[in-house]
């Protein structure tokens, strides 16, 4: 398959120009999972990298272990020419108004995801350029992959393109930190925010869970063995799932028995019917007109109680109980298979 196959502009290595970025100094807010991973990155590819962070932030000797300036966020804002905000997305708006003095006419804000940004809750500067580089995986594997040689797929956008060289200068970014190597996708904020909201709700998260938890329940409640319930509705998840991400859904039903290839062809869909696609589409609007983005910003405010209250439920749910002990007893396997790779080493 060529480019010329997909419906939308996928960049390269060959398409991104470094001079957008290596000239200049970019500040990372944040030390978690993509500000450890993508400073890192930079700061090997050649950026100058400040990397901020609050004066009492247990990431400090992280990221001075690291090698990495580290600045108060305010600080690291004044001091840079692109600002990428990599706080958790509850916290940026608040973070924002610490640095949003420092953002000159020219300087960038920049995102690895939409939400603030597409539901309004920072507003940036007129005259700044505001872009996301949005690695599509979490990122331990953005830096693990940058050191292997390798690159991680990604996403870039433009919101605000004051100086004409915004999507340049996001190409460059990604480049600096393994994205392009791989192939990185021309999106909205939009797009970005609505998908990738919708995605986790209905399949990836909250479709995949409850999926799980009521295939274990009608099972267990049908008299059949909880262990059972968990091998065959949780457990066997990985293979499956092993086998759509290799090839696609077609790879995965060559490779499981023509019974269970019938038995779901034939099943699925009353399962999944279209009572649950109403639903999803319902989740969907609830994304596009913004009830979710309320709604969770509400929580927040409130200090979390749904979330806290169902985050116990799912924790204290019996599958829970029987996995446990379960999975400690198939670890062998993986225990054996990491002391294999540490004597290869
Ligand atoms: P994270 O939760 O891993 O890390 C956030 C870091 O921010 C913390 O380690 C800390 O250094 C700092 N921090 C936490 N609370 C703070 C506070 N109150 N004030 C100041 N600093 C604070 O975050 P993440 O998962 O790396 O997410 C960062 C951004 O990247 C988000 O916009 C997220 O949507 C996006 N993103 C994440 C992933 C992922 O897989 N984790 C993938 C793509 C995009
Ligand atoms: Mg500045
Ligand atoms: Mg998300
Ligand atoms: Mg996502
Ligand atoms: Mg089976």
């Amino acid at each position: 398959m060529t480019d010329e196959d997909l419906n939308t502009t996928v960049y390269y290595d060959d398409d991104a120009d470094r001079s957008y970025i290596d000239d200049k100094t970019v500040a990372v807010l944040g030390y978690g999972s993509q500000g450890h991973a993508q400073s890192q990155n930079l700061a090997d590819s050649g950026v100058d990298v400040i990397v901020g962070l609050r004066e009492d932030s247990s990431s400090r000797a992280a990221a001075e272990a690291d090698g990495l300036r580290v600045e108060t966020p305010a600080d690291a804002a004044a001091e840079a020419d692109i600002v990428s905000m990599l706080v958790p997305d509850t916290v940026q708006p608040a973070v924002f108004e610490q640095i949003k003095d420092g953002l000159e006419a020219g300087d960038t804000l920049q995102f690895s995801h939409g939400f603030n940004i597409h539901y309004n809750q920072i507003r940036p500067p007129e005259d700044v350029d505001v872009t996301m580089v949005a690695p599509k995986s979490p990122g331990h594997l953005v830096r693990r992959n940058y050191e292997a040689g390798q690159g991680t797929p990604g996403l870039v956008a433009v919101y605000q393109n004051e100086t004409g060289d915004a999507r340049e200068e996001a190409l460059a970014w990604a480049h600096a930190i393994g994205c392009t190597r791989a192939g990185v996708i021309e999106t909205t904020f939009r797009e970005e925010t609505e998908t990738d909201l919708f995605g986790e709700q209905a399949v990836l998260c909250g479709g995949m869970t409850a999926l799980v938890r009521e295939g274990y329940e009608t099972l267990v409640d049908a008299g059949y063995s909880p262990e059972m319930a968990y091998f065959e509705c949780l457990n066997e998840l990985k293979l499956i799932v092993d086998l759509m991400y290799e090839g696609g859904l077609s790879n995965m039903w060559d490779s499981v028995s023509d019974t269970a290839e019938y038995g779901g062809l034939t099943r699925g869909d009353r399962i999944i019917d279209e009572h649950a696609r109403e639903r999803m589409e319902e989740v969907l609007e609830e994304v596009q007109d913004g009830t979710f983005a309320r709604e969770w910003i509400a929580e927040n405010q409130a200090g979390r109680p749904s979330y806290t209250q169902l985050k116990h439920a799912e924790e204290t749910h019996e599958v829970e109980q029987v996995g446990e002990p379960l999975r400690d007893l198939f670890a062998w396997g993986e225990e054996e298979e990491a002391a294999e790779a540490a004597a290869d080493d």
